[in-house]
């Protein structure tokens, strides 16, 4: 099956693939500025349909309990994605705009792969406790805890790792018993509405258990935050939105799960290889076009050594030429969007304005007139209180902070209101996690190891979000805890 070859996607409501009510708007490549083709736009009867489906699916049929028939249908997605895999990889490149060398990884194997971590924890999971018999109150009783899904989730994600966030939303939530809407962002429809298809063709999901409505209307996915049918909002993207998918979600008291921004910092201790430290921190700057949220967007470095720390982030991110993302050897593609590439160069702008200088960088690249490029930038002459520092960039954009040694820098990395991820290098280990303990995050890389896994909970402090995706812990984000007493004899 060629994906999306008729260049016209559809909405998966209720088990059926269908156009949007809305019509279509087209979808772009942001690495040429050419339409793909276009998507299907749904517009609030779609979406309430589709909410009216997940409701029904979950309350009149046995989904939430039939934990074998989860586990054979999540299987056969991945299953799905492995066979398409090469048409999948095409379609992220050129609709995500995301370097081919990262979908052999989180951009699009990863995430596939990580199914099987949801299926094999549905299967093996302990859905009730026994507590036994006690007398609480003069009266026996036998105590149960049993574990259950929340009901309808709406599930809303961004653009910039769209396999990633809409699995590790979808995988959880469907393997703990939920039903689900998912509402992709509009900048990515196709790699979610080739969900819908291979779902569709290639699985036994019941009719409802899975929608997915795509739409350029953001008011439109704001109905999964207000309707009074949906259980439970699990949303990644900027902080801003997350404020308000809270707020409208407060009418109902819904349980709402959030995965923001990030304003993460890679703290260079002072025993540490500082030109190997500041390289491997200006390479995560430069990937994707810096469009990830847990990247480490402030360098910060010893003071005595930071004219040094500069010369070796720029001559890294300074190599780092954006290119064509389908080429082996990109590490930088495109930006999403021309809004975003604006966004970027706004935040650039701001840099020279506070008094600051580009070490590499900071415009366009000269060779490139189409697509949405930007190249990879060096801030330097700034300290933790300017502008690029404190507000999300999202872009290829690294400003290198001085500190005055480890308390110092602790402060510099909690001076924000974000709290995503954080870098601490040091050979000294003990030294290395006693900074690290200190940093108000939710995840955090000890000389590059990686934290990324099905396995391993990620998510944020303070403004970051609240709850975890992944590993255990983002599979109990979708469940309910109900304490059963029985009285005794
Ligand atoms: P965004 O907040 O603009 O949009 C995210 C999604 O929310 C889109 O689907 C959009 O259509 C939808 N949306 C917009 N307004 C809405 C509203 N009022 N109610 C409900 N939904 C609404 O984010 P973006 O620009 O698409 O993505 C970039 C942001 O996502 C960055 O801030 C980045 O840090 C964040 N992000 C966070 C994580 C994480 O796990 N913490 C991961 C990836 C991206």
């Amino acid at each position: 099956m060629p994906i999306l070859a008729d260049r016209e996607s559809r909405l998966l409501i209720d088990g059926k693939l269908v156009p949007g009510s809305a019509g279509t708007f087209p979808t772009l490549n942001p690495a040429t500025e050419e339409t793909l083709g276009v998507a299907a736009d749904a517009d609030t009867e779609d979406m309430s349909a589709a909410i009216g489906a997940a409701r029904r699916s979950f309350d009149e049929t046995d989904w939430a309990t039939n934990t074998e028939l989860r586990v054979r249908c999540i299987r056969q997605l991945q299953q799905a994605m492995r066979d398409h895999v090469e048409d999948l990889r095409e379609l992220t490149m050129a609709e995500v705009g995301a370097p081919r060398m990262l979908t052999s990884a989180a951009q699009l194997e990863g995430p596939v792969e990580d199914l099987t971590f949801c299926a094999d924890t549905a299967a093996g999971y302990q859905w009730t406790t026994d507590l036994g018999t006690a007398s609480p109150m003069g009266i026996k009783t036998h105590r149960t805890i049993a574990r259950e899904a929340v009901g309808v989730v709406g599930a809303i994600t961004p653009w910039n790792f769209p396999h990633q966030i809409n699995l590790a939303k979808i995988g959880p939530a469907l393997a703990a018993g939920n039903t689900l809407v998912l509402k992709p962002a509009p900048d990515t429809p196709w790699v979610a509405a080739v969900l819908g298809e291979l779902i569709a063709e290639h699985t036994d999901f019941p009719a409802g258990v899975i929608n997915i409505v795509t739409s350029s209307d953001h008011s439109v996915g704001a109905l999964l935050s207000k309707d009074p049918r949906v259980d439970m909002v699990s949303f990644t993207g900027s902080t801003t939105t997350g404020r308000a998918v809270m707020a409208d979600g407060s009418a109902t008291l819904k349980k709402v799960f959030l995965e923001l921004g990030g304003k993460s910092a890679f703290l260079v201790l002072d025993d540490a290889d500082l030109a190997g430290a500041c390289s491997m921190a200006a390479f995560t700057a430069s990937m994707h076009a810096g469009q990830g949220c847990a990247i480490t967007t402030r360098l910060v470095v010893p003071r005595g050594r930071y004219d040094e720390a500069v010369e070796a982030a720029a001559a890294t991110m300074g190599g780092m030429k954006p290119g064509d993302p389908t080429n082996p050897g990109t590490v930088c593609g495109p930006v999403i969007s021309e809004r975003q590439r604006e966004r970027i160069q706004g935040y650039l702008d701001s840099a020279i304005a506070e008094g600051g200088r580009f070490a590499c960088g900071g415009g366009r690249p000269a060779d490139r007139d189409r697509g949405f490029f930007i190249e990879p930038t060096v801030i330097a002459g700034l300290d933790n209180t300017a502008k690029v520092a404190r507000e999300e960039i999202f872009g290829p954009v690294l400003t290198v902070i001085a500190h005055d040694g480890d308390d110092d820098a602790v402060r510099i990395a909690n001076d924000s209101p974000y709290g995503l991820s954080g870098t601490v290098f040091s050979p000294d280990l003990e030294r290395a996690n006693s900074v690290a303990a200190r940093l108000r995050v939710g995840t955090v890389n000890i000389n590059g190891g990686v934290w990324y896994s099905a396995d391993m909970p990620f998510g944020g402090y303070k403004q970051s979000g609240i709850g975890r995706e992944m590993g255990l812990a983002g599979f109990e984000e979708y469940l309910e805890i109900k304490a059963i007493a029985t009285a005794a004899n």
